[in-house]
């Protein structure tokens, strides 16, 4: 059985790759007291933002300055966020964008 990706299916008729957006997806929908991460969702892209003050050596995305304008307007300025990967196209709907972001 394939996954609605075009991969074979490990479980449920869903793939080991598309399990883990789904799972994602309900973090990001409901919370999870386990997982604190702050998820940036911008088209199907998701990424995570972490503090600045971490050295510049262990930056996300080498450190690249970007400007996170949320939903509702406020601006986030970070040289630390971390891309986890493009979600794939038949699971789009689960992940609504909660921002836009823009290189510095
Ligand atoms: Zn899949």
């Amino acid at each position: 059985m394939k996954c609605n990706c075009g991969v074979e299916a490990i479980r449920d008729g869903v793939c080991f790759k598309c399990e883990y957006w789904i799972e994602l997806a309900e973090v990001i929908a409901l919370g999870k007291p386990t997982d604190t991460r702050q998820f940036c969702v911008d088209s199907g892209k998701i990424y995570t933002l972490e503090p600045e003050w971490l050295d510049e050596t262990s930056r996300g995305s080498l450190g690249a300055g970007f400007i996170i304008i949320w939903k509702n307007g406020d601006q986030t300025i970070t040289h630390n966020l971390w891309p986890i990967g493009e979600v794939p196209e038949w699971l789009r709907e689960k992940f609504s964008s909660n921002c836009s972001i823009t290189p510095l």
